[in-house]
Order: structure tokens, then sequence, then C-alpha cells
């Protein structure tokens, strides 16, 4: 669930108890420079745009297949160091992942259920689960339905009464037998809250560590710019025998030019 918020969870009102305005909150420097909208939100890197709008009420799959892929982070965009990944969980992960966890088999449990959810950062996830009107607090209600791998989830439906922030040692993006989406590995850690506000230490913390730790730059096809997500996302597609047959019609085409200015050169100097 990373949202800040996403399609699942945007269409919760703003007023909506239990979540925290970006305002109120430290905020990690690479979330910060990020496109916002005018309530203040921070537009995550899987959001679409259309017409120069955020469309927080769609998921971009392709955004998130390039991040996935590229171990970018699908809040803020950069790289993930190595190390876990962190997502935002359900009532009903966050209890499994307490139970796997406090009897010490995380290495043994695998959720092998696919999610349309990519991973993040740690302060950037924890902050997604402080702002995200859903996310935020038991009482929020989801304000839109959705339908995620055939499950109906129904408008209205309240977040239930904790949320977790959990590392994992992996994620990929596969085809399963539901469909394509991220699958994630062995859980290591999890953050519960009940409130947003129960995470702001960790935020505190998370924002330090993950400041010292993060370089790089967001491409544009994870900013504004949906034609160069498709670009992004043919290249990605590319098998290794299209991208040498590209490379090598473009020096074909090179040659070609070089040897018309190399003949033109010639027949000016035999004028
Ligand atoms: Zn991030």
């Amino acid at each position: 669930m990373a949202c800040l918020p996403n399609r699942q969870h945007a269409q919760c009102r703003p007023t909506t108890v239990g979540h925290m305005h970006p305002s109120d909150l430290p905020v990690p420097p690479a979330i910060a420079a990020r496109p916002h909208d005018p309530r203040g939100y921070p537009i995550p890197a899987i959001t679409p745009w259309e017409g120069g709008r955020p469309q927080f009420a769609s998921l971009s799959a392709r955004r998130v297949y390039l991040c996935v892929t590229q171990r970018r982070c699908t809040v803020c965009g950069l790289e993930i160091p190595p190390g876990p990944v962190w997502r935002v969980v359900d009532t009903e992960e966050t209890e499994m992942l307490a139970e796997v966890l406090s009897h010490g088999v995380g290495h043994k449990f695998l959720n092998k259920a696919p999610t349309e959810e990519g991973p993040g950062h740690r302060a950037c996830m924890i902050y997604s689960a402080m702002v995200c009107p859903f996310l935020g607090g038991p009482e929020a209600r989801r304000g839109q339905g959705t339908n995620t791998y055939g499950e109906e989830i129904p408008r209205g439906e309240a977040r239930g009464h904790k949320g977790g922030v959990a590392a994992y040692d992996s994620c990929e993006f596969r085809e399963t037998a539901v469909g394509p989406g991220c699958v994630y590995g062995h859980p290591l850690e999890l953050l519960e809250y009940e409130r947003g506000e129960d995470l702001l230490g960790a935020l505190e913390e998370a924002v330090i560590d993950d400041t010292a730790a993060l370089t790089g730059t967001c491409p544009s096809w994870l900013l504004d710019d949906e034609t160069a997500v498709e670009a992004a996302f043919l290249r990605a597609m590319r098998t290794p025998e299209e991208t040498a047959r590209i490379k090598a019609e473009r020096r074909m085409t090179e040659a070609r030019r070089k040897r018309q200015k190399q003949a033109k050169a010639s027949r000016r100097r035999n004028r």
C-alpha cells in the first residue's frame, strides 16, 4: 500500500480522521523533491499523469514494473540501496507478520500472492502510512471500491484496527497464476501502528538514516512525463536480441550517412 494517497486510497477525503497532513511531519528529502498537488500532498512515483495533472485514482502498472525491476522506490523514485525493501501492509498482513516474526520464523515464511503495491525506502513507506488518509487510522474508510486480483474491495471498507510497515529481504515483479504483480520475499521486520502519529519516532529516525544513505536522482520517467514512461517501458521490455538488432540498425544508418557525406565531399573536390 505505497500510497500518499494512491489509487485505492486517494478518494478518502482529506478530512477523514486519523491521518496527518504532510505539513505536520518531517519529510524525507527525496519526497520533498517530488511534485506536489495543491493540497500539499507529494505525488508518488507510481501515480500516472494526464494533461499535466496527477491521476491519483489510477496506479500505473508500467511505473510499478519499472520501479521493481530497477529497484527504485515507488514513492520517491530513487534507487533502494542493497538491503531490505519496505512496504505498508494491511491489518490482516500485519497480524500474520507479527505472529511469524514473534516466533522467529520469518526466514521460513513466504507469502507468494502477488500485490500491485511495489516497495520503497523505510522512511518513504513510514511517511506514506502516516499521510495516507486510508492507512492513517482505524476509523478511516475507503473512498472508492477497487478490484485486486479478482477480490472486490468495497467502497467504505474500514482499514481495520492496526496497520504495519514491513521490511522484506526482496521483491520481484513476476507472472503468477492470478496475474502479474509484486511478490515479496521473507519478512524481516515489522513496525505496527494504530494511528499515523504512532510512527512519528520511527519516521524521524528513518529520515536521518535514509538521507545519509540515499544518492542519485529520480529519472524523468518517474516524474510527470508519460512519454518518458512509455519509452522507458518499451526499452525495459526489449529482449537482448531486439536490443542488439536496434543497435546494429543504428550503426548501419550511421555508416550509410558517413559514406554519403564522404561521397558528396569527394564529388565537390573533383569538380
Ligand atoms: Zn523513497
